[in-house]
């Protein structure tokens, strides 16, 4: 199976082969399935790193469409989406953007993030979430109507919008949701065994060393330790950087810039690695 990911801002385009590896949490998959048979627009709320990207990656392969990521930011527009007029020598051509050409192509799109996005996007994407599943291209005076395979998927992570940058609920009304989370400490250690090809003891160490941070909420961290740190410690120690030095600097350094807990942190480690 193929998904074809777009997966930076710059909208390059590279081909999975095969699916990735992903560990399913709870009925994700199965919810998902059935959602993409509905071609019901879904959600998908959690932390970072807590494994939204892979799981969509996963989705695609696994049911060999194609996939466009777009990682929102505060300048991601409906124009960057849908397309623009660009012009070329003496003439003024029509470009697709992603959101567009995964219409027309019956493609899985991902907004990665979509609360960071220019509200303009979600008036865009209105039309595409509910029974009308059509496009309005305003500067070409357009309606396309939704390929049948096309299928709109975004991100959302609740905690680190503190109020801020809210998903409205008339937006989020239009989606069905799945919660991401981290995932049980058996199937984490899983996933950094399959991920890094560290041995399991040490992958189980790591995997309690980040429950106990998780569980300092007294800290007051932004954000915890996610899945993707403890990969990313998994890596390093994996290629031979000793544990402690691994956890330091994938770990703790990436929470917090405050010294007192990143020393605090760091002596909690190195007693349990
Ligand atoms: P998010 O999109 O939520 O920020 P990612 O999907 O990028 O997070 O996950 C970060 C990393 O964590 C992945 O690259 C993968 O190594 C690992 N990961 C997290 N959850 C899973 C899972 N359920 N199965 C496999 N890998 C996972």
């Amino acid at each position: 199976m193929s998904a074809i990911v777009n997966n930076t801002k710059r909208n390059v385009v590279s081909t999975l082969k095969e699916a990735p590896f992903y560990k399913p949490i709870a009925k994700e998959v199965d919810v998902f399935e059935h959602a993409y048979a509905e071609k019901l627009p879904v959600l998908l709320k959690g932390p970072t790193g807590s494994g939204k990207t892979r799981f969509i990656e996963y989705m695609a392969s696994h049911l060999g469409k194609p996939l466009l990521t777009i990682s929102c930011h505060e300048e991601t527009s409906s124009t960057d989406l849908i397309g623009r007029f660009i012009i070329k020598g003496a003439e003024t051509l029509w470009m697709d953007g992603p959101l567009t050409k995964a219409v027309k192509n019956g493609a899985i799109l991902y907004l990665d993030e979509i609360a960071e996005a220019r509200p303009d996007v979600i008036v865009a994407i209105h039309s595409l979430t509910d029974h009308r599943k059509e496009l309005y291209i305003d500067k070409l005076g357009e309606t396309i109507k939704a390929h049948s395979d096309f299928m709109l998927v975004a991100s959302f992570n609740p905690g680190y919008q503190k109020g801020f940058k809210e998903l409205k609920p008339s937006t989020r009304q239009r989606f069905i949701a799945l919660s991401f989370n981290y995932p049980k400490p058996a199937d984490e250690a899983e996933i950094i065994v399959k991920e890094t090809g560290l041995d399991i003891s040490v992958s189980k160490k790591l995997v309690s060393i980040a429950n106990k941070v998780r569980n300092l909420t007294e800290l007051g961290l932004t954000e915890t330790v996610s899945t993707r740190l403890l990969v990313d410690a998994g890596k390093l120690i994996r290629s031979g950087l000793p544990k402690r030095l691994a956890v330091k600097v994938a770990v703790v350094e990436p929470l917090t810039d405050d010294l007192e807990i990143t020393e605090a942190l760091v002596d909690l480690c190195n007693l349990m690695i």
